[in-house]
């Protein structure tokens, strides 16, 4: 289940969004840039990598890997296009984006062309990235706005992100750190997860 070799949709895609993140929890704003990159560039389909082990955060993931991806799996289950792919969690131990790319371009059938879809803020911290000089052969980098982020393109030229395309996107003020935050809070997180995802919150237990 949520294999990518197993998908339907991605047995033919021959263009792939590739969203990777902790995902602790998905949240809207995800949902919302991963469908305009989608629509903009006229991607068949946007793959949301559930990270096992982010080696770059100073504090890990509160939910596990199964719960993380079981979160993403529900958040696009009504979304044509938009899939979870569980590729660095069968991977395993830390999960860096050369190898989700290697990995994806191994299990995608047919001359697949990969979109590495990152975040503003991600995308300024990709030059910290392991074997970041070996994602621009892998995948062309796609950056979206984030709020409060202001992204120039003017980066140096060994960059992973310099010369990436930028799609402004929604502008979707929301974070997973700010979810958790309001449900350790007890309040509400209704509109900014789907309904599907803060069930599955309640019913674990998580963030509180
Ligand atoms: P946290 O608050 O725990 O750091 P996050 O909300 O940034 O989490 P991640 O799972 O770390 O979520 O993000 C995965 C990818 O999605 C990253 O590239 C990140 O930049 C991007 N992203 C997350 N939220 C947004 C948003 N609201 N707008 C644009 N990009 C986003």
């Amino acid at each position: 289940m949520g294999l990518v070799s197993n998908s339907s949709v991605t047995a033919s895609a021959s263009s792939v969004g590739v969203l990777g993140g902790t995902f602790d929890p998905v949240h809207s704003g995800h949902l919302a840039i991963a469908e305009a990159v989608r629509n903009e560039l006229g991607l068949d389909v946007v793959l949301f990598v559930v990270a096992a082990d982010q080696w770059l955060r100073s504090v890990p993931p509160v939910a596990s890997a199964a719960a993380r991806f079981a979160m993403v799996e529900r958040a696009v289950e009504d979304s044509a296009g938009l899939e979870a792919s569980d590729v660095d969690i069968v991977r395993g131990g830390s999960t860096y984006t050369a190898d989700t790319l290697v990995d994806l371009r191994e299990r995608l059938v047919g001359a697949t062309e990969l979109h590495l879809i990152v975040g503003a803020d991600s995308a300024m911290s990709m030059d910290r990235w392991k074997r970041a000089d070996e994602i621009g052969s892998l995948a062309r980098v796609v950056v979206v706005g984030r709020p409060g982020l202001e992204f120039d393109g003017r980066l140096a030229k060994s960059h992973p992100a310099e010369g990436a395309v930028y799609v402004e996107g929604p502008m979707v003020d929301v974070s997973a750190t700010a979810i958790r935050d309001r449900v350790q809070a007890e309040k509400s997180i209704t509109g900014l997860v789907p309904d599907s995802v803060a069930d599955y919150i309640a019913a674990n237990e998580f963030y509180r």
